[in-house]
């Protein structure tokens, strides 16, 4: 077990970016069922905003951070199946702004020699988020006309990929010229800039009246109505996040005036209900990386000592594709 100090990010407080205090933390602890981990990188992701700043309650103080991956450098007398030295990823086993972390092998992924550790912290919370939603929420195949909003955002690079490995028509907005170089590139067939435009005209005068089968919503309050506005009859509308806030309640009589539309709010987390439906999701990723039919963009990384400017900088629609800390 490593005794060197254990640094890494503290919230006491909920609030702005500023309560992540950076500091000296307790050694994580070696129970008889868990591994230790000595993390390469954590993932910021947008849930980590809301565990930051109370809309999701957390108990306090904690460490944030789902996300990540390293290396084994202790394992439980019970744990089976992971030695010291394996490399492994997860995607929901909070501490990760940390230099080291103990976890649950249930929560773990073994990664694969030709992804580098840093790849697979990118994508195991926002791949494995657009893994679900293209095969699962909403299956894809071709025929399908898709929108998904914040395109060039994590989520959002890595579903238009998947969207067009499926066959799928792929329209999405994005907030400034760059993004919407980098969206294309991820594929995107139809690329609005829905700060300069209405999406919804946009979408219309592009392919005619009501052409969406799904919405994929990770924007939340400012896209919402819209985003119904252009689902055929019986279409849905994925509503899986709250960049911009949360939506404002919805009656079932909107769905049905609407054209008898479907509206789900799913969350990763039911999606990945134990380590089989983890490891088969995160195995499909790690495959696609591998072949090159998926790429991961990494758009910033700073120290765990900065975690305070990654999440200004996520907030404030800065960033592109994933965010790592490094400790
Ligand atoms: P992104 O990298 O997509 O960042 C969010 C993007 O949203 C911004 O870059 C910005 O892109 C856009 N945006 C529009 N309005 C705002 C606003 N007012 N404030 C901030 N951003 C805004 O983040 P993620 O890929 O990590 O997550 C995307 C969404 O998906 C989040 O809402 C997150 O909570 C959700 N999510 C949900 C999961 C689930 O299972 N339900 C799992 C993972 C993520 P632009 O400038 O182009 O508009």
């Amino acid at each position: 077990m490593n005794n060197e100090p254990n640094h890494g990010i503290s919230v006491r407080a909920t609030g702005g970016p500023e309560v992540l205090e950076y500091g000296e933390l307790a050694q994580p602890e070696l129970a008889p069922s868990k591994v230790v981990i000595d993390v390469t990188a954590a993932g910021v992701n947008f849930i980590d905003t809301y565990h930051r700043g109370g809309l999701y309650p957390m108990e306090l103080p904690f460490t944030p951070g789902l996300e990540g991956a390293g290396t084994i450098s202790s394992v439980g007398v019970e744990v089976e199946g992971f030695s010291v030295g394996d490399r492994v990823a997860w995607t929901s086993s909070i501490g990760s702004y940390a230099q080291r972390k103990a976890a649950a092998p249930d929560s773990l992924v073994h990664v694969p020699e030709a992804v580098p550790l840093d790849t697979a912290a990118a994508v195991m919370l926002q791949g494995l988020t657009a893994h679900y939603l293209a095969t699962d929420t909403f299956p894809l195949h071709g025929g399908h006309t898709v929108l998904i909003h914040a395109g060039a955002g994590g989520v959002g690079l890595l579903l238009t990929q998947i969207a067009k490995l499926k066959g799928a028509e792929v329209f999405t907005t994005v907030g400034s010229d760059d993004k919407a170089e980098l969206s294309e590139a991820a594929g995107a067939d139809h690329v609005i800039l829905y700060e300069d435009v209405d999406f919804a005209d946009a979408v219309t005068e592009i392919a005619g009246h009501r052409p969406i089968d799904v919405v994929y919503d990770g924007v939340g309050k400012t896209t919402f109505d819209q985003g119904i506005s252009v689902l055929r009859p019986r279409g849905m509308m994925v509503t899986f996040g709250n960049a911009s806030g949360p939506v404002d309640p919805v009656s079932p009589l909107d769905l049905m005036t609407n054209g008898s539309i479907y509206l789900t709010r799913p969350t990763l987390f039911d999606y990945v209900s134990g380590p089989e439906e983890l490891r088969s999701r995160a195995a499909d990723l790690f495959a696609w990386i591998e072949s090159g039919d998926v790429d991961v963009r990494i758009g910033a990384t700073y120290p765990v000592s900065e975690a305070t400017a990654a999440h200004t900088a996520l907030e404030t629609r800065q960033t592109t594709g994933k965010v790592l800390l490094v400790p």
